[in-house]
């Protein structure tokens, strides 16, 4: 059977691995190697030439990585993968190898702040100019590709931490009548709820700690795209040396096999908590594009086969009556991160945005009344009981 035709699940457990042929070890080994050996100078004069395909030095790849970017490129239906140390490796190379002084660069105004940190410093350290847009102002960004003519819209669909879903068809018929490069942040959605390629996206990315490693045990950051655009970013990557060991390698290998299960299990769970918390007189909103009460729910439900498992909510009370709530929580661990087996919750103005003023954290759209919940893989029912007890403690 072809890899086209082949279902998602039976893609993460047998893409990018060996036949099962006789003495196929099943799993596919680590690579504890830095570097490959030559037979002799013809054959390195071969490899250098292309006739022969190997391996030459770790910087440049290992077999176990280049196992987990073969299945990630068949569960994203992309020409190409390439693996990094982590998401953030994915995103500064991957803006380093497509941009040059001058261009111009749009970014959706909610997208992650280490990737909107990294373009409002480093990128116009070296004379890019930076644009940020609404995630759903389709006319703002038309206006910003007409004037500015950027070489790339880079966004998160959904976004975090309110789960805001980009109508991917609308933004890739602005983009191409524009000759504007777009690239999908897709970490919250995973291919199993949505393939941004299908829909004639350019690059996807993922930070692969989170549900592609699946067990909060690894860190790694993937882009997916054509060979040609992949192979720019692979050239950039051999300089700039952000690349994947192979034991991380090995862990998001093992990881990918269970992804259509667990996602499945973490979307089932996602809608039933945000249905509760909907339901619940201390919750005043509840951020999940499962939800109708979602701004972006029908063009959620039209392109994605799932919501996921985070789901955001805004409580009644203050930042310290919430970080109570926030303390009574049994099941959840307290942490930055999302994706993984266990469940994690935070607030996100004392985790990521914590250095600043309330005032400030609301010119960034992030609320003292918002927590963010990362559904794992417990029972949904012992998460919600978990929940009810913790909102009695809310005052
Ligand atoms: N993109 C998104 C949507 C994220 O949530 C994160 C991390 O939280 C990143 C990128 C960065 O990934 P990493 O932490 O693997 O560097």
């Amino acid at each position: 059977m072809s890899e086209q035709k082949k279902k998602l699940a039976t893609l993460a457990v047998h893409a990018g691995e060996e036949a099962p042929n006789s003495g196929a070890a099943v799993t596919t080994p680590i690579y504890a190697t830095s570097t490959y050996i030559f037979a002799n100078t013809k054959e390195l004069c071969d490899h250098h030439e292309g006739v022969a395909h190997r391996m030459e030095y770790g910087r440049y790849g290992n077999p176990t990585q280049i196992a987990a970017e073969k299945k990630i490129a068949a569960l994203e239906g992309a020409e190409d993968a390439l693996l990094f140390s982590s998401g953030m490796a994915a995103v500064t190379t991957t803006l380093l190898a497509m941009l040059s002084q001058g261009n111009d660069i749009v970014l959706t105004s909610d997208c992650y702040r280490k990737t909107r940190q990294f373009s409002n410093t480093m990128l116009r350290k070296f004379g890019v100019n930076v644009h940020f847009v609404a995630p759903d102002d389709y006319e703002g960004m038309e206006k910003l590709f007409e004037e500015k003519k950027p070489r790339l819209l880079i966004s998160e669909s959904p976004t975090n931490p309110y789960l805001n879903v980009l109508d991917l068809e609308r933004v890739v018929a602005i983009a191409k009548k524009h000759r504007i490069k777009v690239l999908i942040d897709s970490t919250f959605a995973t291919p199993v709820n949505q393939r941004p390629l299908e829909f004639g996206v350019d690059l996807v990315m993922h930070s692969a700690t989170k549900y592609l490693g699946g067990h909060n045990d690894l860190l790694a950051g993937v882009i997916c795209g054509s060979e040609a655009l992949v192979g720019a970013i692979r050239d950039c990557q051999s300089m700039l040396g952000g690349i994947l060991d192979a034991h991380a390698a090995y862990l998001l290998i093992r990881g990918l096999k269970t992804l259509s299960l667990r996602v499945q299990q973490q979307n089932a769970s996602g809608q039933r908590i945000a249905e509760w918390l909907e339901s619940h007189p201390k919750v005043t909103r509840v951020h999940y594009p499962g939800l109708k009460s979602h701004p972006h729910h029908e063009v959620a439900a039209a392109q994605m086969k799932g919501f996921g498992g985070v789901v955001s909510f805004e409580l009644d009370g203050k930042l310290e009556q919430i970080s109570k709530f926030i303390d009574a929580c049994e099941i959840p661990g307290i942490g930055p991160s999302l994706g993984g087996a266990e469940s994690l919750i935070e607030q996100p103005s004392l985790m990521s945005f914590y250095e600043l003023s309330s005032e400030e954290r609301l010119a960034v759209g992030i609320k003292d009344t918002l927590v963010r919940f990362s559904i794992g893989l417990e029972d949904p029912e012992d998460l919600i009981a978990d929940l009810e007890q913790a909102l009695t403690k809310l005052g």
